[in-house]
């Protein structure tokens, strides 16, 4: 039997987990990113992870491929990394294939809301569904669309940036570039701006869900406000595709019903009854799992079309 490892690369830590053949993950490592140290560094720490990884599984067993989900923007198909704002020093770098000829493995990369969009569709909250849109809240926002099975990518690959579509031509400015976007009002540092600007007082978005949880009137506003946005993305997104299933994951939507129920108050206000009636918004069920186990579900799917 064979395992995979898949790989969650974040700004600040890289996640990393051996799946088996039954998808479940039989160990874990944390690491530092430190992507300023460059790609050679970063790709030796990765691969020294794996090893370790590897002297976990029982004799005669192997690790036949890797996945991995990187912040965006990337080249799926080359697994390229692009212009990363929050990781310079591996920007522009071959990352999968630099990887692949140190492990000696099959490799594949590709955006890390699409990688954990996929672990929920197989083993999450889309679970048995043939569509789904994931929609990922945290420092950024952005979104995956799964139809009929498959991952959309667009004509030229930007198919999910979902985080800035307009919600309120005079909303909030986005740092984007233009106003009122998904981001700008659901976003982790957008929620913090809108309670310091309500309140007076800096806090980051896991403080103010709990805040909110304690009844903090500000807190609440900012959340639901947040929902009601997410709301209206989700009705603009259902009435162009008719997809019937969101699933939302990342650090906000930890805030659980403080942000999912005003969304689904206000979704049914922009769409028709007969499609508003029949969509779900539901939290990722997976957490931080979403990403390994959607990575390592990539790792097998590549290496299997060779
Ligand atoms: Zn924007």
């Amino acid at each position: 039997m064979s395992a995979v490892v898949g790989i969650d690369l974040g700004g600040s830590k890289i996640a990393l987990g051996l799946v088996n053949a039954e998808n479940a993950i039989l160990a874990r490592r944390r690491i530092d990113t430190v992507a300023e140290a460059g790609l050679d560094n970063v790709i030796t720490r990765i691969a020294e992870q794996v090893a370790s990884l590897r002297r976990e599984l029982p004799k005669g067993q192997a690790i036949t491929a890797v996945g991995i989900g990187a912040p965006g923007p990337v080249d799926h198909i080359s697994g390229d990394l692009l212009t990363l704002v929050n990781l310079p020093g591996i920007s522009n770098t071959p990352f999968r294939r630099v990887l692949s000829q140190r492990l000696g493995l099959p490799v594949a990369l590709d955006h890390d809301a699409k990688v954990a969009a996929l672990g929920e569709f197989h083993f999450g909250a889309g679970k048995k569904r043939d569509s789904m849109i994931y929609i990922v809240i945290g420092t950024g926002v952005g979104a995956a669309i799964i139809y009929e099975g498959r991952l959309i990518y667009g004509e030229s690959n930007t198919a999910g940036e979902s985080g800035h579509m307009t919600i309120d031509p005079n909303g909030h400015p986005c740092h984007c570039g233009s106003r009122g976007c998904l981001e700008a009002y659901t976003s982790g540092p957008a929620l913090s701006r809108h309670y310091a600007t309500a309140t007076g007082e800096h806090i980051d978005g896991a403080q103010l869900a709990q805040r909110a949880q304690a009844g903090d009137r500000a807190a609440l506003q900012v959340l639901n406000e947040a929902g009601r946005a997410l709301g209206i993305a989700a009705a603009s997104l259902a009435m162009t595709l008719n997809i019937e299933l969101f699933v939302i994951g990342g650090s906000v939507a930890q805030a659980g019903d403080l942000l999912l129920k005003p969304a689904r108050e206000t979704l049914p206000g922009y769409a028709f009854k007969a499609v508003s009636a029949r969509v779900r918004l539901r939290a990722s069920q997976l957490g931080e799992d979403g990403a390994i186990l959607g990575a390592a579900w990539l790792a097998r799917a590549r290496s299997k079309l060779g």
